[in-house]
């Protein structure tokens, strides 16, 4: 196991490094530094990638005797890594990022313009080297299942496909109703309280000082302002975030600090002894957003949360919130209003606008929607969803960049996470029945210790449907996001 360990020590090393170039690229680098910044991370990421795939890797793979539990997940989890990497042809990978290129521009151009035809033939492209690239890695019933593979793995298409036609069954006619209805506790914030003068100091002190009470380690990580907030792990006792504030509107800076620390409390939480090895990662892209998302909406959005932190909020924006109580600035945060852009729709909503994508992107992978009617079908979709039509591509089909990066498979994951989220939430309820109350006096350490325990200590050892049966007993189910849901939106 010795020499598998500081082979795979090296690479880690290696990725870890190009990770604090990208850090760096995203929050204090000069425009100047753009071209030489890539070339440098291009070629860190090409060298690990190598000796991942290399015949080193192999040998000691070969080598390796395995003694512990998790000596064999290292040596089952690498096998498998390296299985994924060495099956896509590198011509497929350079034809795949050289549409990659030519379609991002193109999308830019489309979007400005609302031109959904002119980035219609590189959508093409992207979609067929997707197929082949589903080809290349295999798949079990069909070729979303390799792609949705990459980020969730172990997750089915057609288990994601029946959650989410369970999920639609329960949400379209509740989110009709939660509109509608003027006494939901969706519809009757004053949405000016959130709306105001925040200043900035004061938001990034309140931020962290929440994150940190939340159980953020800040002696093993920090917070940084970028254009688009993310987290990034250097080591596990190297995990950062960042933000970006708007000074007259508190939600973006604040819900985005709670969400990102999520992040990164998860990655902080691995087992130390997975240090330096590929295993010291969140396990699937939805269970990372279900840490997230948790923090940021079940704790960070209820009610017993604002009952501990109002008056210190007042203190923190006494022009913005000084007349504001627990209560109002509970239904200011969870205001539900059906929009047309994904980025900026509510929790309510936000699945809604995952599961069109979802639908979409299967029925383009199988040929079962042309490419030039994928404005209309998307615009039905919202229509008969959320109750709104788009008036233009850029608001509709052209919205978001994933497309144009080549990325699909990735949507599913957003909503993945807020099913998970639920899932986990309901099952820490049960072995901390006094959770809310906990919230309630701001002590958020029995809820991170139970993350710690049954989510985050593994690293990728179980994979996020292994965690699920073993905390909830059940794989990915929607109910317990309804329930969650109709308890919070129903008055
Ligand atoms: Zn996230």
């Amino acid at each position: 196991m010795h020499e598998l360990r500081n082979h795979l020590a090296r690479i880690t090393d290696i990725n870890h490094a190009a990770a604090v170039l990208e850090w760096d690229q995203e929050t204090y680098m000069p425009e100047g530094g753009a071209a030489s910044r890539a070339r440098q991370v291009a070629t860190l990421r090409t060298l690990a990638h190598e000796l991942l795939t290399s015949r080193e890797t192999e040998r000691a793979l070969d080598a390796a005797r395995p003694e512990t539990d998790m000596d064999d997940d290292l040596v089952r989890i690498v096998r498998r890594d390296v299985k994924k990497a060495t099956r896509v042809p590198s011509e497929l990978v350079n034809a795949m990022s050289e549409a990659q290129g030519h379609a991002k521009g193109a999308w830019q151009k489309a979007r400005a313009t609302n031109t959904f035809r002119t980035f219609a033939p590189h959508l093409e492209r992207i979609v067929d080297l997707s197929l082949e690239h589903a080809e290349a890695l295999g798949y079990e019933d069909e070729p979303y299942d390799a792609l949705l593979d990459i980020h969730e793995p172990d997750m089915k298409t057609r288990d994601v496909s029946a959650t989410f036609a369970a999920l639609k069954k329960e949400l379209v006619p509740f989110v009709r109703d939660v509109a509608q209805d003027a006494a939901s506790p969706g519809k009757t914030a004053p949405i000016d309280i959130v709306h105001g003068h925040f200043p900035h100091q004061a938001q990034w002190e309140f931020g962290l000082r929440v994150a940190r009470d939340f159980g953020y380690d800040l002696t093993r990580g920090r917070q940084d302002h970028s254009a688009h907030p993310f987290s990034t792990t250097f080591s596990i006792d190297d995990v950062r975030i960042t933000t970006r504030i708007d000074e007259s509107f508190f939600n973006p800076g604040f819900f985005g600090t709670l969400h990102e620390a999520g992040h990164a409390m998860y990655e902080q939480g691995i087992d130390p002894a997975l240090e330096r090895t590929p295993l010291a990662d969140g396990t699937s892209l939805g269970m990372h957003e279900s840490q997230s998302r948790m923090w940021e909406n079940q704790v960070g959005r209820s009610l017993p949360f604002w009952e501990h932190y109002m008056p210190a909020a007042r203190e923190a924006f006494p022009g913005a919130l000084a007349d504001v109580s627990a209560e109002m600035m509970y239904r200011a945060v969870n205001r539900v209003e059906p929009s047309l852009i994904r980025v900026e729709a509510d929790e309510l909503t936000y699945n809604l606008h995952i599961m069109l994508r979802f639908e979409l992107e299967r029925a383009m992978l199988a040929g079962d929607v042309a490419i030039g009617d994928l404005p209309s079908a998307w615009n039905d979709r919202m229509e008969s969803w959320l109750g709104i039509r788009p008036g233009t591509d850029a608001e509709g089909v052209l919205q978001d960049i994933h497309w144009s990066l080549g990325a699909l498979g990735y949507f599913p994951t957003y909503a993945l996470g807020n099913l998970m989220s639920a899932q986990l939430f309901e099952a820490m309820h049960r072995d901390v029945p006094d959770r809310d109350v906990h919230i309630r006096n701001g002590e958020f350490a029995p809820i991170l210790a139970w993350l710690r325990r049954n989510v985050h200590v593994w690293g990728r050892r179980r994979s996020a449907v292994e965690i699920l049966e073993a905390t909830c007993g059940t794989g990915l189910v929607a109910a317990p996001w309804i329930r969650y849901v109709k308890a919070k939106y129903t008055s």
